[in-house]
């Protein structure tokens, strides 16, 4: 059966060229996923909401690989449009997700950090409530299962992992308890998952940004983990939301902070 809606949303991919590994930015009008790609195997950043987990394969299909080279996956929290995909994706391919351990029970729904109508509510008249929620419930924002799996990393989060692309974690909580971002590209590049976002639906504005307050769960510390990213040299931002931001990571965290 057909949804009313169309679920594939419209898909553009950048490609970050390192010493020994590729990164694609896959980037949707609802959320992005990342692929990190090195000797014909992927690590996969997140894999957007769980109706877009054939559009994350039909995207590992157009940079010329298969969804069986998943050699693990990371995420950057357990929000539905980050982990619903993955969580369809690892039901099927069977492959690790790899996460901050205090994200671990979020991903496996013990409990829930996340939006609900209460705190959309007050967005009531605002439209862009309305065409966000035109997009994301075919695509199954209201889905609250997580992962079966789900695992953290090894106890030094500031080694490169052992994964395709050696994605170095960068723990940013705030957005959620557990959200950490990734370090890749040999550094040039911070995946930022929530924790900095290039644009949202709901914002009035594009630019460098923090999500929506209505999306964060506990703010200040939210905060506190973007002043922490004024402290890096990376030059590209693969944002969770919005597209992909070309400059220096820490001017972008400076300009979010000041909005
Ligand atoms: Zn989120």
């Amino acid at each position: 059966m057909r949804l009313p809606f169309g679920r594939t949303r419209p898909m553009t991919i950048s490609s970050i060229e390192a010493e020994s590994s590729t990164t694609h930015f896959v980037h949707t009008d609802v959320v992005n996923w990342v692929l990190l790609e090195q000797h014909g195997q992927l690590t996969l950043i997140d894999g957007g909401y769980p109706g877009q987990a054939d559009q994350v394969i039909e995207s590992i299909e157009r940079i010329g690989r298969s969804a069986e080279d998943i050699r693990g996956a990371l995420l950057t929290h357990a929000h539905v449009d980050h982990v619903g995909g993955l969580a369809r994706l690892q039901a099927r391919f069977g492959f690790d997700v790899y996460m901050d351990h205090v994200e671990v029970d979020h991903a496996l729904r013990r409990h829930l950090q996340q939006a609900n109508a209460l705190n959309l509510a007050p967005q009531a008249v605002n439209p862009r409530l309305w065409s966000w929620l035109m997009k994301t419930v075919p695509l199954g924002v209201l889905d609250r299962s997580g992962l079966a799996e789900a695992s953290s990393f090894p106890a030094d989060r500031h080694e490169p992992l052992d994964l395709p692309g050696a994605p170095v974690p960068v723990s940013s909580p705030g957005h959620t308890d557990g959200h950490s971002a990734y370090l890749v590209a040999g550094g040039r590049a911070l995946v930022s998952g929530d924790a900095l976002v290039s644009d949202h639906e709901l914002s009035r504005f594009t630019g460098p940004q923090c999500i929506p307050s209505l999306f964060q769960h506990d703010e200040p510390t939210a905060r506190r983990s973007v002043e922490r990213f004024t402290d890096l040299d990376a030059d590209i931002l693969l944002p969770g939301h919005g597209p992909i931001h070309r400059g220096s990571v820490a001017a972008a965290a400076r300009e979010a902070l000041a909005r």
